[in-house]
């Protein structure tokens, strides 16, 4: 299991000029971008049908200046986001890559609007926190599945090969560092070894791997994974018995709102329209506007490890854009209740204390004051009966650490200087998140794996034309 060989001297059983590692967001837009580039890309998913942890997101893709937005008068730039970027990731980022990535953002969505026909809008109803202006864009269902579904559907419509049921083990390297070929192992157990002129590794991080997750972000062994069980960490292992350069292995996104036992994601929207959340004794416990990546350790460290979010009918309509708070309705997560005591009864928390944070906050909201945790309300965000409340626990959703790459996706040896052939992007590839929970700014995950997706797809196929 991921490890390295020396390249044999023998005939491989198959030959593509550029291979892809992974089927999901990164795999596709990489695979998609170098055929434009008139390389023929193959794509190696050990899934039957590719899904990765793509098809488990909100599907939400951050962008600055794009029509989307000029057509709802916002007014963004690639700088700002680039700013908004570093100052969550307290300048830990690497600058190239962020400039990379915020330039090649807008680009991306209207690229995918334009030529593949993915039918992009900008979310305006509520602000992700930590960035300035709304720049967050979905698809209709602002689903992942429906995300990967039209990548999918876009790569079979431009003749991309993928093979399903096929994961990569080993990868066959010559003496300069230069990748000729992987050894992968078919559904029906037989063994491949395919050829390549260049490597392209998509296939996300560590989540799925309870022992790297024990050794680099040992805060979160304990805590449900909710991202694709798939990824393994193969990138950072082969990285690593290469000798290439990997940084912020213990950076993650979490999730401080999954309902729980239901285990379905409750959008954020529900905390930024005004919303709040408690632990099982009917208190606050930080301010929880700061971001849902650290807010899963937050709730973590509650008696239980969980808390409830609570909030009201108009943000339920926020919410409700999304398929899976829909879904949480239909399976009863959602509390629902017209007055505090009877919300805090069926809760089974302390109505006193709930009662209390309640009437702090909403007098904090008349006088848009801060809380005792630093956060602040907005005026019209009043609670209003009907009220709500869901159970939620954190989780970990994926790794942010990686093997360092340069800003056209290389990968980085120990000395700086790059491999001959291989390239990584997505969760493959260490974020633009610092090397904490907190500096992932929302978007981050899909933002790396589409856009450095689609550059790594340009730049390899520079290489094989
Ligand atoms: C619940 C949830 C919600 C999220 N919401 C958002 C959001 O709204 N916006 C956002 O920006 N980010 C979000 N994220 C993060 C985002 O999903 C990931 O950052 C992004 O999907 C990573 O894309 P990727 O292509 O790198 O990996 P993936 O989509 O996971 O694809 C990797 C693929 O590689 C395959 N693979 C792995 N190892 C091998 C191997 N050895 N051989 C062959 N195939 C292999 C896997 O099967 C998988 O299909 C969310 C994550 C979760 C879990």
């Amino acid at each position: 299991m991921s490890s390295i060989k020396p390249a044999p001297d023998v005939p491989f059983d198959a030959e593509a000029p550029l291979l892809i590692v992974g089927a999901g967001a990164a795999g596709l837009c990489a695979a998609l971008a170098a055929k434009e580039a008139g390389a023929e890309p193959l794509v190696i998913e050990r899934d039957v049908l590719p899904k990765g942890s793509t098809s488990l997101s909100a599907g939400l893709i951050p962008a600055a200046g794009t029509r989307f937005q000029r057509a709802k008068g916002i007014a963004d730039s690639p700088q700002l986001f680039a700013a908004d970027i570093q100052r969550r990731a307290k300048d830990e980022a690497n600058e190239e890559v962020v400039a990379a990535v915020s330039h090649g953002a807008g680009q991306l969505i209207e690229w995918l609007t334009d030529r593949y026909g993915l039918l992009f809008d900008v979310i305006d109803n509520f602000n992700y926190p930590g960035h300035s202006v709304m720049r967050m864009h979905g698809l209709p269902t602002r689903t992942g599945l429906e995300l990967i579904n039209r990548l999918r559907n876009a790569a079979e419509t431009s003749g991309i090969t993928i093979v399903p049921e096929c994961m990569v083990e080993t990868l066959l390297v010559e003496p300069d560092g230069r990748i000729n070929g992987v050894e992968a192992v078919r559904g029906d157990g037989a063994q491949e070894r395919i050829g390549c002129e260049a490597l392209i590794l998509a296939c996300n991080g560590y989540g799925g791997n309870p022992d790297l997750v024990r050794r680099y972000i040992p805060g979160m062994a304990n805590a449900l994974y909710f991202g694709h069980p798939g990824n393994r960490g193969d990138a950072v292992m082969w990285g690593d018995a290469l000798g290439a350069q990997s940084a912020h292995l213990g950076a993650y996104q979490g999730h401080g709102s999954v309902a729980t036992p239901h285990n379905i994601l409750i959008s954020w929207a529900v905390i930024m329209q005004g919303g709040f959340q408690v632990n099982s004794e009917g208190r606050r416990f930080c301010d929880e506007s700061q971001g849902y990546s650290e807010q899963a350790a937050e709730v973590l460290r509650q008696p239980n490890g969980i808390a409830w979010s609570v909030f009201d009918a108009r943000i339920a309509t926020v919410a409700r854009q999304f398929e899976d708070f829909r879904e949480a309705e239909r399976t009863g997560a959602i509390v629902t209740r017209d007055s505090v005591q009877a919300l805090a009864d069926a809760m089974h928390v302390s109505v006193k204390s709930l009662a209390a944070e309640w009437t702090e906050i909403e007098a904090l909201k008349t006088k848009a004051g801060k809380d005792r945790y630093g956060r602040q309300f907005a005026p019209e965000q009043h609670l209003a009966p009907p009220f709500h409340a869901v159970k939620v626990t954190g989780a970990l959703f994926h790794t942010q650490g990686g093997l360092v790459i340069d800003a056209a996706c290389r990968v980085k040896r120990k000395d700086d200087t790059v491999f001959p052939n291989l390239f990584a992007a997505g969760g493959a590839a260490v974020g633009v998140s610092g090397s904490t929970a907190a500096g992932y700014l929302s978007g981050n995950g899909l933002l790396t794996a589409t856009v450095l997706g689609r550059l790594a797809g340009k730049a390899a196929a520079r290489l094989v034309r």
